[in-house]
């Protein structure tokens, strides 16, 4: 005849089972791994993850990083040899074939310009390479009138069946870096998820990234105030499993007799735009929240408000010229 155990002992085997269990399946070693990296694309790269043992969790993150240089290598304009100058330099010649990569992005860049009624146009840069904003070069009018004309996203002629790229006019520059930070953080976040991981946050300077949450809490991203220092913000963002593109206009800039040009060109007048402070765009993924967070500088905050309200996978906080700060339709409602 069996006998049974008293209960006492019953559940306090139990309890010895669930905690052997809870040490083979809980890895003892696992834990935030974070590293900071300023060598890559001239900005600053965060990488923090969660992971079940600190050197697959450093692994990762040099392929994050890997990520971001292969980004830099081929859609680098300073570079000669990547593939976007080479496209600079042939494609108006005729029809040249390029990566499914850069054809995918290029897809993408012409819908940004499709959304925002132009004011995300890579072609500024036929305008824009005249501008050095570290040296505080800029064009003169007369340069810029007769480079004007060769501003315009449809002069960029995509062919999907032969993946090539042309450029319908003499004089057109494209230029990715309103898009590549974001795209380069979308290829990290690819990487990881790639690797098993599901707790992560990924920056490149003002594009930024995460995947899960923080054990049940969300991340929080704070949005920088414009006319403060690096530390200061307007607010925090709560953010699971979404991206946070911010363009400001402290971030690279001169002034000359009063008047501030930055880093983003209004394509229809290839000056400076200079509308708002800030914007901030959040959504799905990095290259399509940092392809839509130029659009306010160029349209103004009305404007943009309304074709960030119109975009269904958007929201939108904007800091005016006045220093009011305005929200999207879905965060008014949540605020
Ligand atoms: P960051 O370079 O820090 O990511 P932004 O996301 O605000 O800053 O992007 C600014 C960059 O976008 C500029 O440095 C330039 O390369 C590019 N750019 C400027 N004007 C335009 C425009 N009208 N459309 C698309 N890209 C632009
Ligand atoms: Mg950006």
């Amino acid at each position: 005849m069996m006998t049974r155990a008293p209960p006492t002992f019953r559940s306090a085997a139990r309890v010895l089972c669930l905690a052997v269990i809870a040490c083979v399946s809980l890895p003892v070693h696992a834990e935030w791994v974070r590293r900071i990296d300023d060598g890559i694309m001239g900005t600053r790269i965060t990488v923090e993850l969660w992971a079940d043992d600190k050197e697959k969790g450093e692994q990762a993150i040099d392929a994050v990083l890997d990520e971001m240089r292969h980004v830099d290598e081929s859609m680098s304009t300073y570079k000669p040899t990547s593939e976007v100058s080479r496209v600079n330099a042939n494609a108006a010649a005729g029809p040249m074939p390029i990566t499914k990569e850069l054809f995918d992005l290029l897809t993408a860049a012409r819908e940004y310009s499709v959304l925002t009624d132009g004011a995300f146009d890579i072609t500024y840069a036929s305008v824009g390479y005249m501008y050095d904003f570290r040296k505080h070069v800029r064009p003169d009018e007369a340069q810029i009138t007769k480079a004007l004309p060769a501003v315009d996203y449809r002069h960029v002629i995509l062919d999907a069946k032969k993946q090539t790229v042309r450029f319908s006019q003499q004089g057109v520059r494209i230029d990715l870096g309103g898009i590549a930070k974001g795209y380069s953080v979308d290829r990290g976040i690819d990487a990881l998820k790639a690797r098993g991981f599901t707790r992560a946050y990924v920056s490149a300077g003002g594009d930024s990234r995460i995947i899960g949450d923080r054990f049940g809490k969300p991340w929080m991203v704070g949005i920088r105030d414009p006319r403060k220092g690096a530390g200061e913000v307007i607010t925090r963002i709560p953010l699971v499993d979404a991206a946070i593109s911010t363009s400001g206009d402290y971030e690279r800039f001169f002034e000359e007799d009063g008047v501030r040009y930055h880093h983003i060109i209004d394509p229809h007048t290839g000056h400076s735009a200079s509308k708002v402070r800030s914007a901030t765009v959040i959504g799905p993924y990095a290259t399509r929240t940092d392809g839509l967070s130029k659009t306010a500088f160029v349209l103004g905050p009305e404007k943009a408000m309304e074709i960030y309200n119109r975009i269904d996978d958007i929201d939108a906080i904007i800091v005016k010229l006045d220093g009011t700060v305005i929200y999207s339709k879905g965060l008014e409602k949540a605020r």
